[in-house]
């Protein structure tokens, strides 16, 4: 349909509604919006957003597919619970800012998660329009919607208020999705919050690990410039561990609770011969030394440049190897090589990231593995051994096992390898506190209902407690222990 196309239907269903409603009919009958994209030729080498976003005209015949389901099963399959029936019929009638506040009554960073929340698992995935279709590509998308409003005025974002100062200092560590959102909550209850973050830039994984071209970083920069507006104090270069322990904080430095929000930032490795050579990467440094420290940016000379590589082999199937992989292709690489042991069905990844990454060129080597890694005399990558799988009976996560063929073994040629496998926690918080308590994987133990740690005053969300998980998940369980730590402050400024 061409743009003029979808400006008379719209034209013509708001005619409609004048004087009839909308039937299911009629709505089933409105074309699903594709989110406009660069092409994948001119994008391979550039860092700007790949999709790049609805127009009002799309937007509004979108949410006309919406049925207004009286039940809304959609609002279920989201970790949050936002209101998405009401903020998408406010986008049909027109009403964006409105559509924007409701979205905002929920979750704070709908920019970032329109574009980044899995939601073909979650609201999507429960969408009726979709399962009437026997299709969630077709269901409402509700995703694309939500990023359509926090977009259209980006001076919307008015400062929230912040209620009288009640003499309560709180620290939180980690300035993730999850620091973000908690912080957000506990000034607008009117405590003295700081947020302590160990790197040089505010944001977590949003900044430091997630790509530019899926989520701009001015994005992020944008809701951490209207935290410091609302009186939110913020220290950079600040390991908490070693700078200052919790301990310190609480007890020497007069804050009177702490929200842990550290995320899983260690990356895994796979154990094979070779990880030491030069020309081997975690998928966390990779994309720290691209993303934070501008490497692809060649020209202005970046603090931590990155060896250009010509042929890179990827190990992974989720979205940080897919990240991974289209940021080698950005970063001048002639061949992708993505290495995963089982199948495509398989992979963790969002099924619009692996479609980008094939789109981009990235070749699919599925059933694969390394054994081991080669070096040449001076200790440079020159190649990957690796060996062909085959799929066996479902293990504990529900995929089905990969085993191993004996004597598949095969060489890819390559000079650069990332290790794009998965990361846990950092033993640091886990070393430096006394009294708190960890599972097997390392990761915080909390009371669910309020994110209550084993150390009183002490609360925790995020990847640092469910392992490496989801932003919407991280700022779920943020809002969580703010709502517990309002409440313990109220307790210990009556006693
Ligand atoms: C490459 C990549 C792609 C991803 N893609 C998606 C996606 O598409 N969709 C999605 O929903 N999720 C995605 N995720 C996962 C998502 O980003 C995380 O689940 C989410 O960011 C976790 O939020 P968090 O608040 O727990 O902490 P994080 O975002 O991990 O931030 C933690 C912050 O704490 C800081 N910190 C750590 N230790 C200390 C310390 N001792 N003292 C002070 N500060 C400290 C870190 O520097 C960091 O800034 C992706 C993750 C990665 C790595
Ligand atoms: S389930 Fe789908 S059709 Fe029904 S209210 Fe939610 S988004 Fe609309």
């Amino acid at each position: 349909m061409t743009d003029k196309e979808k400006q008379q239907l719209l034209q013509q269903l708001l005619e409609k509604q004048k004087t009839d409603k909308l039937k299911p009919t009629d709505r089933y009958k409105i074309p699903p919006q594709d989110m406009p994209e660069q092409n994948p030729v001119t994008r391979r080498s550039n860092v700007n957003e790949v999709a790049t976003g609805y127009t009002e005209t799309q937007a509004r015949l979108e949410a006309m597919r919406c049925l207004q389901c009286k039940k809304a099963p959609c609002i279920n399959g989201c970790p949050v619970r936002i209101k998405i029936r009401d903020f998408i019929s406010a986008i049909a009638d027109g009403h964006y800012k409105k559509a924007l506040d409701i979205i905002k009554e929920n979750s704070l960073l709908p920019a970032v998660c329109g574009r980044v929340c899995p939601q073909e698992v979650q609201c999507q995935q429960t969408c009726t329009v979709g399962l009437k279709f026997k299709d969630p590509t077709k269901a409402v998308s509700i995703g694309r919607l939500e990023r359509f409003v926090a977009d259209f005025d980006q001076n919307v974002g008015s400062i929230p208020a912040v209620a009288a100062e009640t003499g309560m200092k709180v620290a939180v560590i980690g300035s993730g999705p999850g620091g973000i959102v908690t912080a957000a909550d506990l000034r607008r209850a009117g405590h003295d919050v700081t947020i302590f973050e160990a790197f040089h830039k505010t944001g977590g994984v949003m900044v430091y690990g997630i790509p530019e071209f899926r989520i701009p970083k001015a994005i992020v920069q944008k809701e951490i410039d209207i935290l410091a507006k609302m009186g939110v104090k913020i220290i950079c270069n600040f390991i908490v561990g070693r700078t200052r322990t919790i301990e310190q904080l609480l007890k020497k430095d007069g804050f009177d609770a702490a929200y842990i929000g550290v995320g899983a930032g260690l990356p895994r490795f796979m154990g094979i011969e070779g990880e030491s050579l030069i020309g081997v990467y975690s998928a966390n440094e990779y994309l720290t030394r691209a993303n934070l420290m501008k490497a692809y940016d060649f020209g202005s000379g970046a603090d931590t440049p990155i060896a250009l590589s010509r042929k890179v082999a990827v190990m992974g199937g989720g979205n940080v190897a897919m990240d991974s992989a289209r940021t080698a292709l950005r970063l001048g690489a002639e061949k992708v090589y993505l290495v995963y042991r089982r199948t495509e069905m398989e992979m963790p990844a969002r099924i619009e990231e692996i479609h980008h990454a094939q789109e981009e060129g990235i070749e699919f080597h599925i059933l694969q593995s390394p054994k081991r890694i080669i070096g040449d005399q001076n200790s440079r990558v020159i190649a990957i051994e690796c060996l062909k799988y085959r799929l066996g009976e479902p293990d504990d996560s529900g995929r089905r096992r990969p085993i191993p063929i004996e004597g598949s073994e095969f060489r890819i040629d390559v000079d650069t390898c990332i290790i794009a496998i998965g990361n846990i926690a950092n033993p640091l918080i886990r070393q430096t506190t006394p009294g708190l308590n960890f599972n097997k994987w390392g990761n915080i133990v909390v009371d669910e209902e309020t994110m209550a740690t084993s150390v009183q005053g002490v609360y925790a969300g995020g990847d640092i407690v469910s392992g490496a998980a989801t932003v919407i998940l991280a700022m779920g369980q943020g809002r969580i222990a703010a709502a517990a730590i309002n409440q313990y402050l109220e307790k210990k400024k009556k006693k």
